[in-house]
């Protein structure tokens, strides 16, 4: 069988632990031999990362930038613990953070849906995305806390020596608390722009939902960066088919327990971090939830949501079987496949993306599945499998089913 040509290089990201060990299993079992590609790799590994100063995150991050797209394992993020466990320099900061600000991106994501897990809310059918802005608000904020009695005002002192602004917060009577939260428009277009981009790339419908109707400047301000950048690209949006709709945040919330799914959520900071985990936990496991990072310039870097497994990890040095979920990570590299086949006009490649995709959901819906998916199924398989044991059948029914 001859293999697939891609014509563009493919940003490989290697990581950590359970996940690393599934990574190269997904490489050989299930992409090499069917692509001929020519895999920028860089092994983001603890090690390698402590090895280079991690000089190797920003070189990573500076080849998605070159080639487009990019695809990335878990990573240990080091703590205090991390750092002793592998006798680290220092506690390097977190690759996914340094990726996202060299990119200035914004992380999508993505649940992966099949027909025998139902989502806790019964209407949801397809896939809820969801976009948080990942800058400020809540994230940067000043606090205060006031012991009595007496006036918290707001200023703002001009860089350029011009008039002051001025604006009370409140007048205490007695102790209190007071908080000073901000945003750049700046950050607010990046972010507007990577949800258009997303929303265009999925061709479905993009959400934003503020509470401007209280916040007459602050959430407006959003709101109005959101409609500019909307009209900048309506065009585009219209090609692909996809509507733009600004909702209140709470009808935002209302309306999407009724509905189908298949949107893009876009949210600010302190809303996406509370209901990013409210739809992902309504979507079932972590093990199928991925994750895009999308800069405002188009640059895409497929993973999976979650981390790397560290207690299956334990397990599997110790060498007892583990039953770790590997779609997340099938599914980060067909992302960057399919990606890479529309960036490149390449509809073969595109096409191999597709059937990996089709035959990991086949496998799940004839109740081949790893131990985290058992629970949530119905009908419940009488077993399990382990971790190869699951990326063998997706090899096999792969195999079969590819012409
Ligand atoms: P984790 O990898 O997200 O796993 C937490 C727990 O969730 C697991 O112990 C397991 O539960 C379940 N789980 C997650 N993914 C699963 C999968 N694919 N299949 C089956 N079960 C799955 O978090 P962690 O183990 O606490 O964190 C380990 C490291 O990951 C940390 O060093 C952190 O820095 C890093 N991290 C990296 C990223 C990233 O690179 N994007 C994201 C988050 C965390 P059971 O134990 O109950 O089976
Ligand atoms: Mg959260």
């Amino acid at each position: 069988m001859a293999k697939i040509k891609v014509k563009t290089p493919l940003v490989e990201m290697d990581g950590d632990e359970m996940t690393r060990i599934i990574w190269a299993m997904i490489k050989e079992k299930l992409v090499l031999p069917y692509l001929d590609v020519d895999l920028k790799y860089f092994d983001l590994g603890v090690k390698k990362r402590d090895e280079t100063d991690d000089k190797i995150t920003v070189e990573a991050a500076a080849a998605i930038k070159q080639y487009g797209v990019g695809v990335k394992c878990a990573t240990i993020t080091p703590d205090g613990d991390r750092v002793k466990e592998y006798s680290l320099k220092k506690a390097w900061p977190s690759p996914n953070g340094q990726i996202r600000s060299y990119l200035d991106g914004t992380v999508f994501r993505k649940p992966i849906t099949v027909k025998n897990i139902s989502p806790a809310v019964r209407s949801w059918k397809k896939p809820i995305m969801i976009g948080r802005h990942a800058y400020g608000d809540l994230y940067k904020s000043a606090e205060m806390v006031i012991p009595g009695a007496g006036k918290a005002e707001m200023v703002f002192t001009p860089a350029d020596g011009g008039e002051k602004l001025q604006v009370q917060v409140h007048e205490f009577k007695g102790p209190g608390i007071v908080m000073g939260i901000h945003n750049t428009d700046k950050s607010i277009i990046s972010f507007a722009k990577a949800c258009i981009n997303y929303a265009i790339s999925e061709k479905v419908d993009l959400w934003f939902a503020v509470k401007d109707t209280i916040s007459k400047k602050y959430h407006t301000h959003f709101k109005e960066i959101f409609a500019a950048e909307v009209a900048k690209r309506q065009a585009d949006m219209d090609k692909a088919g996809i509507k733009y709709r600004y909702l209140l945040i709470d009808d935002a919330v209302a309306q999407i327990m009724k509905h189908e799914g298949g949107i893009l959520w876009a949210m600010r900071n302190y809303d996406g971090d509370v209901f990013s985990d409210m739809v992902a936990a309504g979507f079932g496991s972590l093990g199928m939830m991925t994750s895009v990072l999308v800069s405002p310039d188009g640059k895409f870097e497929f993973e999976a949501a979650h981390g790397t497994v560290k207690r299956h990890y334990y397990e599997h040095l110790k060498g007892n079987a583990t039953s770790t979920n590997s779609v997340a990570s099938i599914f980060a590299w067909t992302g960057a496949i399919k990606k890479r086949g529309e960036l490149d006009g390449t509809a073969d490649v595109s096409r191999f993306g597709e059937a990996l995709e089709k035959a990991v959901i086949s496998c799940i819906e004839k109740g081949i599945v790893t131990k985290d998916l058992v629970p949530l199924m119905d009908p419940r398989p009488a077993k399990y499998e382990t971790t190869e044991g699951f990326i063998n059948a997706v090899a096999e029914e792969l195999k079969k089913n590819w012409k």
